[in-house]
């Protein structure tokens, strides 16, 4: 693994809830950290059909255009009766129709909608897992990645304002309450020890930390 020399980083997301989460995550640190969306950089198109070429895309345009190590996270949610949809497609579930952003109270109402076509009542047949992949991109493409699953059910109706995204339909095994009802530190489930992680994305980024952080 390439060590990481450098204490500026280049956060490689406009997504506002992952770059409250990743900033919450790496601040312990005392890196410098800037997003894509701070410096106006596009969003590159997202066109692989898995977690870590989407985050490769993402890191390396970042690294490429800044110079500098970029820190990418491609996630999404994978439900286990829809074959794994809607997967690297997360995003594009919360799309509305006339391209005018994302709505995710549309977005968890299709996949309730098409757990509802698979007859998925059971709490067992309404199992998933949100997935994170972190990949860590230096300007010349060399790339580190770093994969955090966080296991659970789909709950209906959602419950909770916290969080972004699918958080509200998503129970994580051994919580009553969905990531939606968690504070950000209960979601990210690290202790001063910095444990295992609760999230997908604080288990992906308590790998990253093991292998390359301080
Ligand atoms: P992408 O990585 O840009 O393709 O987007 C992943 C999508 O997955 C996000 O837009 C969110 O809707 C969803 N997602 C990823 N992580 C989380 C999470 O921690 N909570 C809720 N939704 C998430």
């Amino acid at each position: 693994m390439r060590a990481l020399d450098s204490k500026n980083l280049i956060l490689a997301s406009h997504n506002a809830g992952k770059l409250r989460e990743i900033s919450d995550l790496i601040s312990p640190y005392g890196f410098s950290v800037r997003s894509v969306a701070d410096l106006g950089l596009p969003e590159p198109d997202e066109d692989g059909t898995t977690f870590e070429q989407n985050a490769y895309t993402k890191a390396y345009a970042a690294a490429r255009a800044t110079g500098e190590i970029a820190l990418s996270d491609d996630s999404g949610l994978c439900v286990d009766a829809l074959d794994g949809a809607p997967g690297v497609y997360t995003a594009d579930w919360a799309e509305k129709a006339d391209g005018s952003g994302r709505d995710f109270m549309m977005a968890m109402e299709k996949v309730e909608a098409a757990l509802g076509e698979k007859g998925a009542d059971a709490p067992d047949q309404r199992r998933g897992y949100f997935c994170a992949v972190l990949c860590l991109c230096w300007p010349d493409g060399h790339a580190e990645y770093f994969r955090g699953e966080a296991h659970g059910q789909l709950v209906w109706p959602p419950r909770g304002e916290d969080g972004f995204g699918y958080d509200p339909v998503f129970q994580p095994d051994g919580h009553e309450r969905t990531f939606g009802q968690m504070s950000a530190q209960e979601k990210h489930g690290w202790s001063v020890d910095h444990g295992e992680g609760l999230s997908h994305r604080a288990r992906a980024f308590a790998k990253f930390a093991i292998a390359l952080l301080p």
